[in-house]
């Protein structure tokens, strides 16, 4: 592996599902990308499967309301202009569009907590 370029900086753990992986970079832009610039601070890390320099995942980012580290999985983080983590989205539902309100309805009904 190359190493000068993937350099693991720490450790990424979702506060929700406990996910945890390595990352590479956190910000809004990765290294080694020219054009692209994140709509969020966000954890990441260059893509170990893809030989293409600027392929990169994005483990996470914090939520903007309760600053926890949220990884981006469906079950624990929305982005709608921010990240928020779905506790906040639950506390805050009314002030989220309906098309999202609906989304975290079926959430409920598909994954008992
Ligand atoms: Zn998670
Ligand atoms: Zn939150």
């Amino acid at each position: 592996m190359d190493t000068s370029e993937g350099t693991v900086i720490g450790v990424f753990t979702c506060e929700q599902c406990d996910l945890s992986s390595p990352y590479t970079f956190y910000g809004q832009k990765p290294p080694n990308t020219r054009a692209i610039v994140l709509l969020e601070e966000c954890y990441g890390m260059r893509d170990p499967f893809n030989p293409e320099r600027e392929k990169f995942l994005v483990l996470g980012s914090k939520c903007c309301l309760c600053k926890k580290t949220v990884c981006v999985g469906t079950e624990c983080s929305i982005f709608y202009t921010k990240r928020f983590c779905l506790p906040c989205v639950r506390e805050h539902l009314e002030q989220f569009p309906e098309q999202i309100q609906m989304e975290l309805a079926k959430k409920k009904t598909a994954k008992k907590m």
